[in-house]
């Protein structure tokens, strides 16, 4: 075993070889791969631009001589072995897929920071003793295949595989279709198994809130992410002339849908605040003079206490029921995620390093999902954040200091070759 203040200060070493303009740069050009005219990204999961983004992340780690592997959800894992090749390794890293109108920093943040973590390793001309991952994990924004975390659940096997293949997009095309252009144009990446053991994994990210720049704070550690509801409910009535018929005799779907989100609105506001989001909703056939036939809708729920959020799952299906009249429904539940607590040990690791390099940082709450809370499953896991301008993100106009990413970076560097020192 390397003696704790030996790796320090090697830690130390491989921190200052962390550069600014590297980060800053590597972050411009990913942003190349579904560039929107007005700055954004739209790099949905598993398309070209996807896939020329993993292709630009491949020639970086054989750039540096790194091993780069994938596995049967396509998640590209950059390998620096450590001298002890057969320890399971440290994993860094997040996401490379955006939303369809997203931003050049959430989730490529976090993978290139892990790139910039291996290559102050390579420059220094150290070896660990453990090995060191950077993972991109597939489709984690949802935005094309829904749900999402695809990656993340599929190789901590908290969701089956040939479930998540057969999951479709708008047009069709499977998970398994997509997945397999993708390793098809990998060109021999090798694969390896699902659920391989990890030592440890820490996932570095934007804000995506306003707290850490409020507080003039480079660095935040993640204590936990809040928990999380999803369903989306058909609603079927009947269609009918606007001018003729009569109100006892309707069965109006859009009329159904609006109690039935006020009414879960209100149930949510009594549980404690618990947010409520409707953010998508369909009505059929849409026409001005006919009664609406038909609705779909999505409810998202926030909460931070498990018992209010288990007491919503029991609540919501029946408050639907008791409010949508004369209408027959249909309820799915896509995302039931309870709220959770990282690692205490990662977190004060992650602090130790931010006071140890005299880099300001706080604890702070997550209120978006990540991947790392499946890892969290898996082994000791922890998250990072950056400030992010007004805390805008899933926008164009999402936008970090090159100073916070290089903070955020060198934290990294630092807690992660000391946790790969033993
Ligand atoms: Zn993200």
């Amino acid at each position: 075993m390397m003696e704790a203040t030996q790796a320090a200060q090697m830690a130390g070493q491989i921190v200052e070889r962390v550069r600014r303009d590297r980060i800053w740069e590597r972050l411009q050009e990913l942003a190349q791969f579904g560039a929107l005219s007005d700055g954004g990204v739209n790099r949905q999961a598993l398309t070209t631009a996807d896939m020329n983004a993993r292709a630009q992340m491949v020639r970086w780690a054989h750039g540096l001589n790194l091993q780069v592997f994938t596995d049967a959800i396509a998640n590209l894992f950059i390998r620096l072995e450590g001298e002890h090749a057969d320890w399971p390794p440290i994993l860094i890293g997040s996401h490379l897929d955006t939303q369809p109108n997203g931003g050049r920093f959430d989730g490529a943040y976090g993978v290139i920071a892990g790139l910039e973590v291996l290559n102050a390793i390579r420059d220094s001309e150290q070896r660990p003793l453990r090995s060191i991952e950077v993972v991109a994990w597939t489709n984690e924004e949802a935005s094309r295949f829904a749900p999402g975390m695809m990656g993340s659940q599929a190789f901590t096997g908290r969701w089956a595989l040939p479930e998540i293949l057969a999951i479709r997009d708008a047009s069709g095309v499977s998970v398994e279709h997509a997945v397999a252009q993708v390793l098809a144009a990998d060109m021999g990446i090798p694969h390896r198994p699902l659920k391989r053991p990890v030592a440890a994994c820490i996932e570095p990210h934007i804000e995506q809130g306003p707290l850490l720049e409020e507080a003039a704070m480079p660095v935040g550690i993640v204590t936990g992410i809040q928990g999380t509801l999803r369903y989306r409910v058909r609603v079927i009535g009947a269609a009918g002339h606007a001018g003729t018929v009569p109100r006892t005799a309707r069965r109006d779907a859009l009329m159904a849908t609006i109690a039935m989100i006020q009414a879960v609105d209100a149930l949510c506001e009594r549980e404690q605040d618990s947010l409520y989001t409707t953010g998508m909703l369909e009505i059929m056939p849409n026409a001005p003079s006919v009664i609406p036939a038909e609705t779909y809708f999505s409810i998202d729920v926030r909460q931070r206490d498990n018992t209010v959020l288990d007491r919503l799952r029991r609540a919501i299906p029946e408050t639907l029921a008791a409010h949508a009249g004369r209408c027959a429904i249909d309820v799915r539940e896509i995302v039931h995620a309870e709220s959770i607590e990282f690692s205490e040990s990662i977190r004060e690791h992650l602090a130790g390093s931010a006071d140890v390099l005299g880099i300001p940082s706080m604890p702070i709450f997550s209120s978006a999902g990540h991947d790392a809370r499946h890892l969290n499953y898996l082994c000791p896991t922890g998250m990072l954040f950056v400030p992010c301008r007004a805390g805008i993100s899933h926008s164009p106009d999402e936008s970090a200091n090159p100073e916070d990413l290089e903070a955020g970076t060198k934290v990294l560097a630092h807690a992660v070759w000391r946790l790969a020192s033993h």
